[in-house]
């Protein structure tokens, strides 16, 4: 695929309106617009997914998809490509045992430190410290 020059194309297509009935004209003019604002977003959004109304396309490999949120991290399902914002939505915690008073059934017990809550049980009596809190979904990865 040869890359089209974008502003050579709007300036053809605006000199191509000029001699164009009325309707045509605003048509065409319209299409302009599109391709230069299409260009403008696509020029400063390297860094983010571009919002293309009814779906989403990944400004490195450029798959579209529906949305973004359907993939975990937000990540890109081709490319592995992460908005940054979208990475700073990925909380991190830790499993921790809170000192001072807490009800005897919660001794020994850990819990996350971005939400509180307690960690989930692998088996009856035996705690399991899983990699993500499912509760609020935190990465336990903070020393
Ligand atoms: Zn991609
Ligand atoms: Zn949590």
């Amino acid at each position: 695929m040869r890359p089209i020059d974008a502003d050579a194309l709007v300036e053809n297509l605006e000199l191509l309106a000029k001699f164009q009935p009325e309707d045509k004209q605003s048509t065409i003019l319209g299409i302009c617009a599109t391709i230069k604002a299409t260009k403008t977003l696509t020029a400063g959004s390297a860094q983010h997914w571009i919002d293309d109304i009814d779906h989403w396309i990944c400004p490195v490999c450029r798959l579209e998809v529906t949305n973004p949120n359907n993939y975990e991290g937000c990540k890109c399902p081709r490319c592995g490509f992460q908005d940054p914002k979208d990475a700073e939505l990925v909380r991190h915690g830790r499993w921790y045992k809170p000192h001072g008073m807490m009800p005897p059934e919660h001794h020994h017990r850990h819990r996350c430190s971005e939400c509180y809550s307690l960690a989930p049980y692998e088996r009856p009596g035996r705690e399991w410290l899983s990699d993500y809190c499912p509760n609020c979904g935190a990465k336990m990865d903070l020393k």
